[in-house]
């Protein structure tokens, strides 16, 4: 049955995602401080909410893909917000990547409102976003997953409910953590080699079928050459941009020092993303870091 959501943050992410469930027949209401953001919705047959209260107050279902925990904070449970104006009942579902801390005080306080709530970051990328195929870790009560999981298979592929409230962002830092630190031990045996006389397609027929194999490797090659497809045949364009990846492995330090967890490689991998950053690697695909590596040897 088609239902009235609303959806608040609709930038590179949230306005495909917005999109789609238009698409699927549900009545979008958005909300965004970039009236570009909004005219995109509009256009794609969504409607334009006067505010979030207005909006929350609507709404049976209300989805937000906010920058960070602060704007989540804010647009839940500041002044005008949607605790404050949402119907008990009205099922809610972040999908933003955010901290734990916050993502765990956001839904408890909407189960104090009688609002069900699942944290539900993604992965995939503004291409899977586009094209419905996101992957989604959700964490939450399981019938607050039951009544998600429609609207998310809508917008994804793989929907995976990782446990109660905050484990999907738990997941999701975790993931992107192994993925940074694998990504910086592939372009260092890439830039080692380099200095070596080992020609880089060499590496990859050895490592890609031997005990170094991994996704870095293999589905993601920071070298141009051995992958055709990887972000370094073309110049480093995202992808999956540096600055996305410094601002998970961020999260990763705090929820590790929050949780008292020993992460020394995650901790690592963090300040040679944030010294990539700030050398002008912002904007560019995160496997560029190869590039600062070789620079520094
Ligand atoms: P974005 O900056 O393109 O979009 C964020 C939107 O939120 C913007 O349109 C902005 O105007 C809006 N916004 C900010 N504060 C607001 C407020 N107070 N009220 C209303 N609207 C507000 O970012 P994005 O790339 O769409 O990313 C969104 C989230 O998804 C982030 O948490 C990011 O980490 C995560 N994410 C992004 C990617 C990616 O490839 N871009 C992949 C996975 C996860």
């Amino acid at each position: 049955m088609p239902s009235i959501i609303g959806f608040i943050g609709l930038g590179n992410m949230g306005g495909p995602m917005a999109i789609n469930l238009v698409k699927a027949g549900h009545k979008v209401l958005g909300f965004d401080l970039s009236e570009a953001a909004l005219a995109l919705l509009t256009d794609a047959g969504g409607e334009k909410a006067g505010s979030v209260a207005d909006l929350a107050a609507q709404a049976d279902v209300v989805i937000t893909m906010l920058p960070a925990g602060k704007h989540v904070r804010q647009i839940y449970q500041g002044e005008g917000g949607i605790l404050d104006n949402a119907r008990s009942g009205t099922l809610l579902i972040d999908s933003s990547t955010i901290d734990v801390d916050s993502a765990r005080a956001v839904s408890s306080a909407a189960e104090e409102k009688g609002m069900p709530m699942v944290d539900a970051p993604v992965s995939g990328g503004v291409a899977g976003a586009a094209a419905g195929t996101l992957t989604f870790m959700v964490g939450g009560a399981d019938k607050a997953f039951e009544e998600a999981q429609p609207f998310l298979d809508i917008m994804g592929k793989t929907i995976v409910h990782a446990g109660g409230a905050g484990n999907g962002q738990a997941a999701k830092i975790c993931n992107n953590m192994i993925l940074g630190i694998s990504m910086i031990a592939v372009s260092e045996a890439f830039v080692l080699a380099e200095k070596l006389g080992l020609d880089a397609q060499k590496l990859y027929d050895v490592s890609s079928t031997a005990s170094g194999q991994c996704w870095s490797l293999t589905s993601y090659c920071p070298v141009p050459g051995p992958l055709p497809t990887s972000p370094a045949n073309r110049d480093y364009q995202p992808g999956f941009a540096a600055a996305m990846m410094l601002k998970d492995l961020k999260l990763a330090q705090e929820a590790a020092n929050s949780a008292g967890a020993a992460t020394p490689l995650g901790a690592e991998a963090s300040s040679l993303y944030a010294l990539y950053c700030n050398s002008g690697g912002n904007e560019t695909d995160f496997s560029g870091i190869v590039n600062f590596l070789r620079g520094v040897g």
